[in-house]
C-alpha cells in the first residue's frame, strides 16, 4: 500500500492525468471531429439517441467539446441540427469542422428534402461561424453537394461523411462519400467546389473519410471493411490527388459497435486516434461512444496499429 501511495504520489506531482475510454460519457456521441485551435481541443460530434432496442440511427444534432488535457472535456451542448439548414430533414451524420481564413467552418452530412435541387438522399452543407464553439449559420443556404452529383454509387445515401483539408498552399480540399471516396477542390471562400468531383476506390474502402498531411506525406485514413467490417484502414500519397497506395488496417472492430469513424489530431507534439465504440453501459451499434487512443508511427511514416485501451490518453 505504502509503494502504491508513492507511485500515486508521484504521477500527481507531474502532474499526470488519469483518462479513461470512452470519455464523453454523459451522452451517446459517434463520429469525432477533433480540432486543435490554440492550445485546446475542439471535439465536434454526432449525437446517439435511438433506444436501446433500435435497429437504426436517430441523430437528431451535432454537439461540441472541448479539453485541455483530452480527459476532462466542457461540453457546450447540442451546437447545430439539420434544423439549421432550410433545405434539411432527418439525421446529423458525419460532419468535421475546420478552422481557414479566420472562420470556422462546419462541413456536415444530412439528408435533402424534395425540392427544386434535390429529390431527397444523403447531402453535405456547411455551416459557419466566427468562433470555434459558435453560433454557427448555414453558410451557403443551400446544399453544397447533393445526391444527384455523384452517381457512381446508386444508393440515395453515398454523399455523406465529409472530411476537409487545407493544403501548406492554403487550397482546400473535402473528401466524402459510402460506397465510394469522393473528393473536389474548394474555392477560397470554402463554400463552392471549385471544379469536377472525383471518385475512386480505396481497398475495402466503405465511408468515413479522413484526410490529414504528415511530413509531406497525404494520408487517407477510412472505416473500411478489412477481414471483418468494419475496421480501420489508410493510404498514403505523395499527390492530393494520388495515386493513393494502401497501407493496410491500423484498427481492428471495436467493442460492440458495427461501425467505427476515425479522427486524427495531433496536440501537444503527440499524435491522438479518435474513434467510437459501443461500450458504454446499454451502448450499441447505434448508441456509439466516442474513445481516445495514442496514435505512433514508424520512421517510414507507415501508422502503428492502434492499441484499443480502457484507460484512454493523458497529457
Ligand atoms: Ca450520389
Amino acid at each position: 500500500m505504502r509503494i502504491i501511495l508513492f507511485v500515486l504520489s508521484v504521477f500527481l506531482s507531474m502532474g499526470v492525468v488519469a483518462g479513461a475510454n470512452p470519455v464523453i460519457t454523459t451522452l451517446f456521441t459517434a463520429d469525432p471531429a477533433p480540432l486543435v485551435y490554440h492550445d485546446t481541443v475542439f471535439l465536434y460530434t454526432g449525437h446517439d439517441t435511438a433506444s436501446v432496442t433500435a435497429t437504426n440511427y436517430k441523430m437528431p444534432d451535432w454537439h461540441i467539446f472541448s479539453s485541455t488535457d483530452l480527459v476532462h472535456w466542457k461540453d457546450y451542448g447540442a451546437c447545430l441540427s439539420p434544423a439549421t439548414f432550410s433545405w434539411a430533414t432527418g439525421d446529423a451524420y458525419a460532419a468535421q469542422c475546420i478552422y481557414h481564413n479566420g472562420k470556422f467552418y462546419w462541413f456536415v452530412s444530412t439528408f435533402h428534402k424534395s425540392d427544386a435541387n434535390s429529390k431527397g438522399g444523403a447531402a453535405i452543407g456547411v455551416a459557419v461561424s466566427d468562433r470555434p464553439t459558435g453560433p454557427f449559420r448555414d453558410a451557403i443556404g443551400k446544399a453544397l453537394v447533393t445526391n444527384e452529383m455523384t452517381t457512381d454509387m446508386k444508393h440515395s445515401w453515398d454523399d455523406i461523411d465529409p472530411t476537409v483539408f487545407v493544403d501548406d498552399d492554403g487550397q482546400a480540399y473535402v473528401f466524402w462519400g459510402n460506397g465510394s471516396c469522393k473528393y473536389a477542390r474548394l474555392k477560397n471562400n470554402m463554400v463552392e467546389l471549385d471544379g469536377p468531383i472525383i471518385t475512386f476506390k480505396p481497398e475495402h474502402y466503405i465511408e468515413g473519410p479522413w484526410v490529414y498531411k504528415r511530413n509531406g506525406l497525404y494520408y487517407l485514413v477510412y472505416a473500411g471493411a478489412g477481414t471483418k467490417p468494419e475496421m480501420i484502414e489508410y493510404c498514403t500519397a505523395e499527390n492530393i490527388a494520388g495515386p493513393w497506395t494502401y497501407r493496410g488496417i491500423i484498427q481492428d472492430n471495436v467493442q460492440n459497435s458495427f461501425t467505427t469513424h476515425p479522427g486524427i489530431v495531433e496536440y501537444k507534439g503527440t499524435p491522438y486516434f479518435f474513434y467510437h465504440d459501443g461500450s458504454l453501459p446499454t451502448g450499441g451499434s447505434y448508441r456509439r461512444s466516442i474513445c481516445i487512443d495514442r496514435m505512433f508511427y514508424n520512421p517510414d511514416g507507415s501508422i502503428v496499429k492502434i492499441v484499443q485501451t480502457r484507460t484512454g490518453v493523458a497529457l
